[in-house]
């Protein structure tokens, strides 16, 4: 699964991709800014 995420600090949208569909707990490391967040709230769309 192909998804759409946004940092919620630096506003920059990014691809995050998951083997599953578990999303719960996952987090992804901001390509754009030293923060990493969590990826349930800040998903936009799958793509
Ligand atoms: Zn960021």
């Amino acid at each position: 699964m192909m998804l759409l995420v946004r940092c919620p600090k630096c506003k920059n949208t990014m691809k995050y991709h998951t083997p599953d569909n578990i999303l719960a707990g996952k987090r992804k490391k901001c390509v754009y800014c030293p923060s990493s967040f969590a990826v349930r709230p800040n998903l936009i769309k799958e793509i």
